[in-house]
């Protein structure tokens, strides 16, 4: 099998650490495969950064990257986002199921990371629209805008404020975060 080449992640923004709010410096780099939604690979170069404050090691995260899957942010949010007749992804249906069930498990949680954030940060946040929304993706709109792209800005504030959980996500996801 032919496999692409791998391509460096440069991130533009300076991040503090997740961990104590300090800067970071690079320490080295590793490779992470990601498949695009035509079923191709490729390998991504990401950057090993180490916290200077207490020396934790952190991975930088790349808008195309979800943490723990394997598809680009782009392919799940078309997934999350598109009725099932009209998905563009090269994956099979349990795949599909997955991510649809992983995103509906989430969103409560990951809506009150962004509402953490905006508190934290004092960001101001669209009000909430009066007629509440069926479709769960919607909700995001008022802190992340509903352009394409909106499952990375949703994703990478909270990964890169240490709030990003590992499986298995119910057990976090029934205590709101506060
Ligand atoms: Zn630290």
């Amino acid at each position: 099998m032919r496999r692409s080449p791998a391509f460096f992640v440069r991130c533009a923004e300076i991040v503090p650490s997740p961990c104590c709010i300090a800067s970071l410096t690079v320490i080295g780099s590793r490779g992470r495969k990601i498949v695009h939604a035509t079923g191709e690979k490729s390998e991504l170069v990401i950057r090993r950064l180490r916290c200077t404050a207490c020396r934790k090691i952190h991975h930088e995260l790349p808008d195309c990257i979800v943490p723990y899957k394997r598809y680009e942010s782009e392919c799940v949010e078309n997934v999350i986002t598109s009725e099932p007749s009209e998905v563009d992804v090269a994956a099979d249906n349990s795949t599909l199921y997955r991510w649809r069930a992983w995103f509906c498990s989430m969103a409560t949680y990951l809506l009150g990371c962004l509402e953490s954030i905006a508190i934290r940060f004092h960001l101001d946040v669209v009000e909430e629209s009066s007629t509440p929304s069926q479709a769960a993706h919607h909700r995001f709109g008022r802190y992340v805008g509903d352009a394409d792209g909106w499952l990375a800005r949703v994703v990478r504030p909270v990964a890169n404020s240490n709030f990003w959980v590992t499986y298995p996500f119910c057990i976090l996801v029934q205590g709101p975060l506060r």
